[in-house]
């Protein structure tokens, strides 16, 4: 990590110089500016006041230069005003557009597995953490360690000018100081390493209290208690840590505070007392300038020196957010390749979608999740998945749509080799509504469409895909009908629908893609069998010219489809028609008759 650290800080500032010249360009000579003030009042006005006055010049000369002085700084002061208050903040947003573009286009980019790893989860949200703060951060002490190791130097050279061996005695403390400080930093990241998993633990703790979704088990259940012994555990383990390194980084400071400034302050002033008072061999005007260049260059060395340190941290951050950025993804979202063909009209036998001795393993696991799956959908065919929780039912409908690659085998379609297809328009064909939907807080007619409707065609479709999946009524009676926001995340009248009327949008939103392979994953979990029932009926009647994968645990629902293929740990137990299956009275009859009793007198008659 130590050795990345130049390549990481130059990283980021060759990210941040291609995204905005001018504010690190701006920030260099802000801080070269103040630098320059600094050194000119601190010395060179100095050096001039007192000589002139041991050279007795005029009054009026010494008040012209003053007067020029002034006004040579007040242009820059103007300009650095307008840097500080307009100009920096302006571009300093800029910065945090584009970065945070950069990371939303990265993370939804990768494969939906990332989310899965642990890993890759924590950097990323440690990308995102801070980032406007880092960013800013970064060209600052980039420039600070520049400028100030540049404006030390021009100090330096003023001190050597009026005594050759006063050097010494700032060199010593001067490293001395970078070296505590590498040993104090490098302690501060140990600490900060050991730190990570207990600051996690309250993260994650800070994430659940504000997140809607837990509100409602943090209020029904005891589950604060434990999350609050979590929280506690992770703040106890933080100032643990402080305590562990407290006394030795106390004791490195303070011996590099001695070292620093008891060897230049006193050593400088003994020394140069020595020469003035017993060998007279230096001037007053040489003690003025000399001790307060002495301050100046004390100074602006700590601060670089603090900017080091600060550019340390940095580095771990950007290195973070390097490697985010740089992550290859097995699959890139935005594969390019063979146009899938249109399959309703081309597919060979009518075969749209073929797994063919498919067996899929979850990233990190060792045993496979799908074994041997075999299956040939034809056009236009409705093929329900059923089968026992935890059989692989969603796992099958992730890899139909590459959410994930297979481990063994291979998925056609079309007769084409799904990962040779152009992974964008692979995933166009498919119109989808899932058991974990999410509702956002626009409009319900964006939520239908998932873009904002442009005229009155888009909610004439609207319209239509709310019908179809049975919610259009629901939705007129809501106080801006489509136009009504859902959720009251962002608006007082905004709509507060139930489960089951969410999920029925979720399953519009599928129709109102131009999709040839609609895939229903449990969107229905919400809704009571009857409703349920009705839902796929209409569902399978709008989908009549298309080819349709549903999942469901009611074989109510099932028996709707043309097959049935019964998952059980991971291999396909039984297939065929609902008729085929009850005649083979093997586990999906079983099943199916365990359901069907507890619905004893209720409206299905398909068996
Ligand atoms: P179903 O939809 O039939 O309930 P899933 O396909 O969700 O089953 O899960 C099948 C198996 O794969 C389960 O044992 C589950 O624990 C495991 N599994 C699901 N998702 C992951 C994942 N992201 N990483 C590791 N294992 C997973």
């Amino acid at each position: 990590m130590k050795a990345s650290y130049f390549r990481n800080n130059r990283y980021i500032m060759t990210m941040l110089w291609r995204i905005r010249k001018g504010r690190v360009i701006g920030e260099f000579l802000y801080r070269a500016l103040t630098y320059i003030y600094w050194l000119f009042y601190d010395i060179l006005f100095l050096k001039y006041l007192v000589e002139s006055l041991e050279r007795g010049r005029s009054f009026e000369e010494i008040m012209t230069f003053i007067a020029a002085a002034m006004i040579g700084f007040a242009i820059p002061s103007i300009v650095s005003a307008w840097y500080l208050h307009v100009y920096k903040p302006r571009t300093d947003a800029d910065i945090f557009e584009a970065v945070h573009t950069m990371l939303f286009e990265k993370a939804t980019h990768v494969e939906l597995s990332c989310y899965e790893n642990t890993q890759f989860y924590n950097r990323f949200t440690l990308a995102m953490k801070d980032c406007e703060k880092r960013m800013t951060q970064i060209i600052e002490n980039q420039c600070i360690i520049l400028t100030s190791t540049a404006a030390s130097l021009c100090a330096l050279y003023y001190m050597f000018q009026i005594d050759h061996f006063v050097i010494l005695f700032i060199a010593g403390p001067l490293i001395g100081n970078f070296l505590f400080g590498k040993i104090i930093n490098d302690i501060k990241f140990r600490m900060n390493k050991e730190c990570t998993p207990y600051v996690r633990e309250m993260e994650y703790v800070n994430r659940t209290i504000y997140l809607a979704e837990y509100a409602k088990e943090f209020r029904m259940s005891g589950i604060f208690g434990v999350m609050k012994k979590l929280y506690e555990n992770g703040f106890w383990g933080i100032l643990r840590k402080i305590k562990q390194y407290q006394n030795k980084t106390a004791l490195l400071a303070f011996v590099r505070n001695i070292f620093v400034f008891v060897v230049i302050f006193q050593g400088v002033i003994f020394y140069s007392l020595y020469r003035v008072m017993v060998t007279h061999s230096m001037s007053l005007s040489g003690f003025t300038v000399l001790f307060s260049a002495m301050n100046v260059v004390a100074w602006m060395v700590i601060q670089a020196s603090e900017a080091v340190i600060l550019s340390y941290e940095d580095s771990l951050y950007i290195a973070n957010l390097r490697e985010f950025l740089e992550y290859e993804p097995i699959v890139d979202e935005r594969q390019t390749g063979i146009m899938p063909a249109d399959c309703q009209k081309t597919a060979p036998d009518g075969a749209v979608v073929a797994f063919r001795r498919v067996g899929f393993t979850y990233l990190g696991q060792k045993a496979p999740v799908l074994h041997d799956i075999n299956m040939t959908v034809h056009r236009n065919e409705k093929i329900a998945i059923v089968g026992h929780n935890g059989a692989g039912k969603t796992t099958f409908v992730k890899l139909l749509m590459r959410l994930y690659d297979v481990s063994e085998g291979e998925l056609l379609y079309c007769g084409s080799n799904v990962k040779e297809l152009d992974l964008p328009a692979y995933r166009n064909l498919f119109g989808t509504a899932f058991q974990d939907y999410q509702v956002f807080a626009m409009t319900v007619a964006e939520n239908v469409l998932m873009r904002t409707p442009q005229n009155e065609a888009d909610y004439q479709k609207v319209r239509q895909c709310l019908k179809q999946a049975g919610v259009y009524e629901r939705v007129c009676r809501l106080s801006h009908g489509m136009d009504t926001i859902l959720t009251k995340e962002f608006a007082e009248d905004g709509a507060v629908l139930s489960g089951g009327e969410l999920q029925k949008i979720a399953v519009a939103r599928a129709f109102a893609r131009d999709y040839q392979i609609a895939i229903f994953d449990e969107p229905s979990s919400a809704l009571d069998p009857v409703a349920e029932y009705e839902l796929y009926e209409n569902i399978l009647k709008g989908c009549a010219d298309k080819t349709v994968f549903f999942v469901s645990h009611r074989l109510s629902t099932a028996a709707l489809a043309d097959r049935i293929y019964l998952f059980e740990h991971g291999r396909i137990a039984e297939f065929g028609s609902h008729a085929e299956l009850m005649q083979r009275d093997g586990k999906y009859a079983d099943m199916f008759r365990k359901q069907a009793q507890n619905y004893v007198g209720g409206t299905f008659d398909v068996a």
